[in-house]
C-alpha cells in the first residue's frame, strides 16, 4: 500500500510530537512544520518524520510545503497557547491563533487537501454550568486563548459548506504523561503545567510548587482537573481521521475522572517515593474549580478510551521522563 503522507504543524511541541511518533510508529510519512521556538528536535524520531524549520505564519512557505507534498490530512498543533500570556496580549491570540489557522486551512484546500484536524481545548467552555462537559455545553471561553480557539473553530465551519473542507476539533482536557516507553516527554519553557511542576519540584530541579488556592468548594479545597495521557490523546487523533469521511466533528478529551491538587501531589509522592515540596497561595485569575470531560461522543463514534487514562500510570510515564531528562530535550542532544 502506498505511504500515507500528513502534516502536522507544531509536530516538534509537546502533544504534536507524541502524534508525530504515533503516525511514524503505524508507517504513515510525516512532515512536520514547526519553528522549534516552543518545539524540538529531540521530540522528532529519528526516521519517518521530516522537518520544515519555518513560522507558520511565512505564507509562501506554506505555498512550498503544499507544493512539495500531497497531504492525506493536515493535523494544526501550531499555535500561542498560554492562558496566562492570552490575557495580557489578546489581540495577539486571537489575531495570530486565527489567521495562522485559517491561512493554513486556506492553503490546505487550494491543494485539495480536506481533512483538517485541529487541536483545541477545554478553555472554550469557560466555567461549565454543569460538569462533566459535553459537546452540548456552552462554549463560553473566559480567556482570550479560548476564544481564538473558538474563532478558529468557527472559521472552519464555515469552510465545509464552502469548500468541502472536514474538520475535526479536539478540545482537550489536561494533556499529562509521557511516551510510556520513554522517547519523548514534556518540555515548556516557561513551564505553568502542574504535574511536570510537581514531579520537577520533588526532583529539585524546579522550586517548590505552588498550590493556586485551597478553598474551593470541591472536596478538598482544591481545584479538581481531567487529566488524559498524551498517548491516548495521539490515539484519538488517529481515530477521528477515518471519523471525517463523515463530515465535520467536535469532540470534547478526557479520561471523564477528576483529580484534585492534592491528589495529583500525593499521586507524585506516592510514585516518585519523594515529598513534593509546597506551599499554597492565592488563586490564579480565571481557574473554574472543576473540569471534567464527558468523552462519551468520541468513545460512541471512534471505539476511543484512555488506555493510560488511570493518574498513576499519567504520573509515572512523566516521573521517567523527567527523572532521566532533568534539563528536557537538551540532555538528549547533549547526549
Ligand atoms: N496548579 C497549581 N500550581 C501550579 C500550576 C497549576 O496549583 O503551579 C493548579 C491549577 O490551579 C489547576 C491545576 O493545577 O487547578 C491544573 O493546572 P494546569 O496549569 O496544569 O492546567 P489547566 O487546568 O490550567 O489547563
Amino acid at each position: 500500500m502506498a505511504e500515507r503522507t500528513y502534516l502536522v504543524t507544531g509536530g516538534a511541541g509537546y502533544v504534536g510530537s507524541h502524534l508525530v511518533l504515533a503516525l511514524v510508529e503505524r508507517g504513515d510519512r510525516v512532515v512536520v512544520l514547526d519553528d522549534l521556538r516552543q518545539g524540538h528536535r529531540g521530540a522528532l524520531p529519528p526516521a519517518g518524520a521530516e522537518l520544515v524549520q519555518a513560522d507558520i505564519a511565512d505564507r509562501r512557505k506554506l505555498e512550498e510545503v503544499f507544493a512539495a507534498w500531497r497531504f492525506e490530512a493536515v493535523f494544526h498543533f501550531a499555535a500561542l497557547s498560554l492562558v496566562g500570556e492570552s490575557m495580557r496580549e489578546p489581540l495577539r491570540y486571537c489575531a495570530e491563533n486565527l489567521s495562522n489557522s485559517l491561512r493554513l486551512a486556506e492553503a490546505a484546500v487550494k491543494a485539495g487537501c480536506l481533512r483538517f484536524v485541529l487541536s483545541s481545548t477545554a478553555a472554550l467552555f469557560g466555567n461549565p454550568k454543569r460538569t462533566p462537559i459535553d459537546e452540548t455545553a456552552d462554549l463560553a471561553p473566559t480567556s482570550a486563548y479560548g476564544e481564538s480557539k473558538l474563532m478558529v473553530e468557527r472559521g472552519l465551519s464555515w469552510a465545509e459548506g464552502a469548500h468541502g473542507l472536514r474538520s475535526a476539533c479536539l478540545r482537550y482536557f489536561n494533556a499529562a504523561g509521557a511516551d510510556p516507553q520513554g522517547r519523548i516527554g514534556e518540555d515548556h519553557e516557561p513551564e505553568t503545567h502542574l504535574i511536570p511542576l510537581a514531579i520537577c519540584a520533588a526532583l529539585g530541579t524546579r522550586p517548590p510548587l505552588t498550590v493556586f488556592g485551597a478553598a474551593y468548594p470541591t472536596p478538598d479545597g482544591t481545584c479538581v482537573r481531567d487529566y488524559v495521557h498524551v498517548t491516548d490523546l495521539a490515539d484519538a487523533h488517529l481515530r477521528v481521521l477515518a471519523r471525517l469521511d463523515h463530515g465535520s466533528c467536535r469532540y470534547n478529551v478526557g479520561s471523564g475522572t477528576g483529580y484534585s491538587v492534592r491528589e495529583v501531589i500525593a499521586a507524585v509522592e506516592r510514585i516518585g517515593g519523594r515529598p513534593v515540596p509546597h506551599h499554597f497561595g492565592e488563586r490564579r485569575a480565571g481557574d473554574p474549580a472543576v473540569l471534567v470531560a464527558s468523552s462519551q461522543r468520541l468513545r460512541d463514534d471512534t471505539g476511543w478510551s484512555p488506555r493510560l487514562g488511570a493518574l498513576d500510570e499519567i504520573v509515572r510515564t512523566a516521573w521517567a521522563w523527567h527523572a532521566s531528562h532533568p534539563r528536557g530535550f537538551d540532555d538528549r542532544s547533549k547526549a
